[in-house]
This record gives structure tokens, C-alpha cells and sequence, in this order.
């Protein structure tokens, strides 16, 4: 590491304060003096379409009064913004385990798979190969641990919904891990019954359950599992009690992450998910979604805070693909009514996954009851037909596996549900697309769809040998320049 003139912090300080030419000239030199990179922080928010960016801007300033750190980060000179080409081999839309597996494993693969190429060859995980090199290495999620993002860095299958095999994986691959999915570990739950808790224990990582023992934790290796499942959506953590003292923020897992990793005074690569903004997309769910990524965006500001006095940590802030693409339609004449129907999102207070499920345990799954839930929930009344409509979606064999993935958190493949509501479009054709639009009525947020899109991916980068992404840039290139920097 060479010493620098000034740090992170001040960078961040000065850029807002200095006009951009002066600036530029003290941060080209800045590049100069410290292009070493020691570690580098890996942020993907999974799922996050273009105008999220935006909506989250907008809502941020209502509910938080100040804007958010990755639109600072952009407008700031100290930082380079990147355009990405997500598609996979077999799809011009990509899904998390082909675009992870690109930047994880160097090459675009079919959809599905992880880190196994179209000819069945096997490429090598990122975090096995940094390993080799005496890294250290780390995987944070709001979803499990073993879902399609953190496992395209340290793991290889051919199904990526074979978590219970990328689950062992980990071991002696990856240092810290935090985020949901017991289940994969758990023998008792898993579909083999082998133990994969166990062998971590043995090989000293601290088995961690809830929020205060990772506060705590000063150990060198962790496998933290806040969830049997995702971690709950952000919106319901902050609406539950008990939840926001047993499960930890992705800002707490963050911070307990980078503090180990700065810590160990080892070079790393360490990648932090928000996971469950892919979720809310899907689900057609803007609430659960947009406090999803405000919840990333807290994470990107502790990240940023940590790192303020070290010129040789490089942080790299993108998503894997679009979903979804939710926009904020102008309402009212001359979209007078716009602001007034943004601000109603503020009046939501669970996710759709938790309204589902609520409704799916009710002794009357009628009408009634989802209005009444949608009334209690989100803050506006379903008319007759809407309510009807939305209960009809889930009576048919199409929407009751739509209903089922959905109360899951995982996503709606069915793409037609044969029913008796009318609905043209075939993406919307089920009850999140359906819910999702009725909701726009009163909010104003559009969806092209319930799946994910084509969308250039957003990529900002801070830090020595940030330059490197400025521009576009296919999916697959990120893996080179990760390779290149830290080994
Ligand atoms: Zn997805």
C-alpha cells in the first residue's frame, strides 16, 4: 500500500466541495500515486433494473430526508460508471447463475447452470482460485448463501437449485459467510440428510444464528445463518419486532465482513448481495422491493465509511440484470397527481410474499379477506372486480404454483396462468402481475413484466484501477480484471 495524500473520506468531501475540473486533476493524480488494489468489495444489488436507481432516489428523500449513497457515488468525480451486456450463452436475458458464473468463472454459460459451460467443461470459481493464492475471501447475502449470485464465486453445478451440493462447497473456499438458507446445512433438513454444518465447525468457522452473537463475533471464519430460508424482506423485518433483534441488516452483515476482511490484513475479494430486490421485482412488489435496496444502500455507506481512510481497497457497485423494469408513470393531468401517488408507497407495510401468505393461512381465502389484507397491508381498497380478480388468480392449478413459488420467494416460471380474469399480457398473467398493477393504480409504478430483462446493468467503481470499468463492458470481462487485480 503507498501512502496517498489524501483518503476516501476526503475524496468523497472534496468532490462535492471543488468544481469538477479541479478535481478531476487531483484525482488523476491520486490514481497515480496508489494503483495498488489490497481488497475488493463486490456490491450487487440482484435484480435491480435501470430506474430503480431513481425510484429509490425519489423515496429515499421522502422517507429518509437525504438522497442515496450510490447516486452520490455517481455524481461524485472520484468515481467511474460502466454500462454492462448481461445476456447469457442460450438468452439475450440472462438469469443470477449465468451472469454470477461470468463474472465468477470468466465465461457466458446457459442459464441454470453454475461455473459448468455449454460443453460440460467446468470452470474455475474466482474464490477457489484467489484461495490458491493465500486470499481471503467472503460471500454476504440477504438471500441463502447458496443462491445463484455468491455461489457463481465459489462454487461448480450443473442445476443451480442443487444448493444442499454448493453448500459444501464453501468449506476452506470461502472465510466468512452470512446470509439465509439453514436448510442447505442442516441435515435434518436437507434432501441427502448429510451434515454440511459440522465439517465448518471442525475446520474453525464460528457457527453464528442470530444478530447479536455476529455483533459479537471477532472470529477469523464465520458461517452465518440468519434464516432457513431468504432472509425476510426488508419491509417485514422493519414491521416485526422480533425479527429486527434476531436477524441482522445487510448493513451489519457488511460491516462485520469488512471489518474481518481489513482486519486480516490479507489481500480479498469479498461480494456483498442484496439479494431480495430480484424477489420484489418479480413479485411485482415496489414496496418490498424499493426498501430492499434502500437497505443495499445503507450497506454501500457503511462499506464507504469503513474504507474512507484506505486508498488501495477498490469497490465495484453493479446488478446482474434488470427485472421487471419498474417506472414511475406520470398521473393526473399535466402529471399533477404523480408525487401524491409516489408518496403512497409509503403507506406499505409488508411485502406481497407475507400479504399471500397471510391470505393463503386465512380460514376464508375469499375476496373479502385479500381486500381486507390489501386495505391493512399496502394502504388502498380493491373494488369488487379487482378483489375477485385477484383471489381468481390463485384458484386455477397455475396460480396456486404461482402462489406457492411466491410465499417461497421464488419466482413465477409458469408464465400463463389459465384463468378466468382478463389479462393480455402473459408476463402479467398471474397474481403478482396482477397485484402489481392493480397497486400502480395508486401509486403510479409500472412493470413491463414479472421476469428479468435485457437492461444494461449499471456499474459504478471507486478506487485504484477503477478506470478499468468505465464504459461498457460484457459481463464476462469483469472476471479478468478481478483476476488481474488481485493475483
Ligand atoms: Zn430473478
Amino acid at each position: 500500500m503507498q501512502p496517498s495524500s489524501y483518503g476516501r473520506r476526503d475524496i468523497l468531501r472534496i468532490g462535492s466541495l471543488l468544481g469538477t475540473s479541479a478535481f478531476l486533476a487531483g484525482t488523476s493524480r491520486a490514481q497515480e500515486k496508489s494503483s495498488e488494489v489490497n481488497g475488493i468489495i463486490f456490491m450487487v444489488s440482484d435484480g435491480m433494473s435501470p430506474g430503480v436507481l431513481s425510484i429509490a432516489q425519489n423515496f429515499s428523500k421522502i422517507v429518509r430526508n437525504r438522497g442515496t449513497a450510490w447516486w452520490d457515488l455517481i455524481g461524485n468525480p472520484a468515481s467511474v460508471q460502466g454500462l454492462m451486456e448481461t445476456s447469457s450463452a442460450n438468452s439475450l436475458v440472462t438469469d443470477s447463475s449465468a451472469a454470477s458464473s461470468a463474472w465468477g468463472g470468466g465465461v457466458k454459460i446457459n442459464n441454470n447452470s453454475v461455473n459448468v459451460r455449454p460443453d460440460g467443461s467446468e470452470s474455475e470459481p474466482i474464490m477457489r482460485s484467489l484461495k490458491k493464492l493465500g486470499l481471503r475471501t467472503g460471500l454476504v447475502s440477504t438471500a441463502s448463501i447458496t443462491h445463484a449470485t455468491p455461489a457463481g464465486f465459489a462454487s461448480v453445478t450443473e442445476n443451480r437449485d442443487h444448493e444442499h451440493l454448493i453448500a459444501p462447497q464453501y468449506l476452506d473456499t470461502v472465510d466468512i459467510l452470512l446470509g439465509g438458507g439453514l436448510k442447505f446445512f442442516d441435515p435434518k433438513q436437507r434432501v441427502d440428510s448429510r451434515d454440511a454444518l459440522t465439517p465448518f465447525q471442525k475446520k474453525s468457522y464460528e457457527l453464528v444464528r442470530d444478530r447479536n452473537s455476529l455483533l459479537k463475533s471477532k472470529s477469523e471464519r464465520i458461517l452465518g445463518l440468519f434464516s432457513n430460508g431468504h432472509i425476510p424482506y426488508e419491509i417485514d423485518r422493519l414491521n416485526d419486532r422480533s425479527l429486527q433483534r434476531t436477524v441482522p441488516t445487510l448493513s451489519e452483515m457488511s460491516k462485520a465482513a469488512v471489518r474481518n476482511m481489513l482486519f486480516s490484513n490479507q489481500k480479498f475479494l469479498l461480494q456483498i448481495e442484496g439479494g431480495r430486490i430480484d424477489h420484489g421485482a418479480h413479485a411485482n412488489d415496489i414496496a418490498g422491493l424499493i426498501w430492499d435496496q434502500l437497505a443495499f444502500d445503507q450497506a454501500l455507506e457503511t462499506v464507504l465509511e469503513m474504507t474512507a481512510g484506505r486508498d488501495d481497497i477498490l469497490i465495484i457497485v453493479t446488478t446482474d440484470h434488470g427485472n421487471g423494469n419498474p417506472g414511475l408513470n406520470g398521473t393526473g393531468k399535466h402529471y399533477a397527481n404523480t408525487s401524491e401517488a409516489f408518496r403512497n408507497i409509503t403507506k406499505m407495510s409488508a411485502s406481497h410474499e407475507r400479504i399471500f401468505q397471510k391470505w393463503r393461512s386465512a380460514p376464508s381465502k375469499d375476496p373479502e379477506s385479500m381486500a381486507n389484507l390489501i386495505e391493512v397491508n399496502l394502504g388502498f381498497k380493491l373494488s369488487p372486480d379487482e378483489a375477485e380478480a385477484l383471489t381468481a388468480a390463485f384458484r386455477n392449478p397455475a396460480g396456486k404454483k404461482a402462489a406457492r413459488l411466491a410465499t417461497k420467494g421464488e419466482k413465477d416460471t409458469t408464465g400463463i396462468v389459465e384463468q378466468s380474469f382478463t389479462e393480455w399480457s402473459n408476463q402479467l398473467r398471474n397474481p403478482q402481475g396482477l397485484l402489481g398493477q392493480i397497486a400502480g393504480n395508486h401509486t403510479g409504478i409500472g412493470w413491463t413484466g414479472t421476469s428479468h430483462t435485457s437492461d444494461p446493468a449499471i456499474l459504478t467503481a471507486l478506487g485504484p484501477q477503477s478506470q478499468r470499468f468505465q464504459g461498457t463492458m460484457e459481463n464476462q470481462e469483469i472476471h479478468r480484471h478481478l483476476m488481474e487485480l488481485l493475483s
